[in-house]
């Protein structure tokens, strides 16, 4: 894992990278860019009996095909992910793909944890 030096950069409005996705933008909560916050507001929001911890996460698994819905951001994926079949008690079962972007996102979101919590950069007091 490399590590990101930002010490150059100025106080103020800067470009920072998002810590799941790498792009380079303005980050928002939790050193999430724009589009990473959304996707992991929208896990919480779709998945919350997950993100409770209300029914039981199933084995990760790999998905090879190609042109899945991604559960999280409802792209297309291109690239092998990761898939999950939720046996759902009186529901069908039902099969949950990921971007591995998104997918980075969702194991935040059930887990509670921040990969990296990297707090004090922009509270903003001041
Ligand atoms: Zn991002
Ligand atoms: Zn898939
Ligand atoms: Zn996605």
């Amino acid at each position: 894992m490399p590590t990101v030096s930002l010490s150059f950069l100025n106080r103020g409005k800067v470009k920072q990278v998002c810590r799941v996705c790498h792009a380079i933008a303005e980050l928002k909560t939790e050193r999430l860019c724009a589009d990473c916050a959304r996707i992991k507001a929208q896990i919480l929001v779709r998945f919350a009996e997950a993100a409770r911890g209300t029914i039981a996460i199933p084995a990760e698994q790999q998905c090879h095909r190609t042109g899945c819905s991604c559960a999280a951001c409802d792209g297309r994926t291109v690239d092998p992910h990761q898939l999950y079949l939720f046996d759902l008690a009186r529901a069908e079962r039902r099969e949950i793909h990921f971007h591995p972007r998104c997918h980075e996102l969702w194991i935040e979101a059930v887990t509670g944890l921040v990969a990296r919590p990297d707090r004090g950069i922009d509270i903003g007091q001041g």
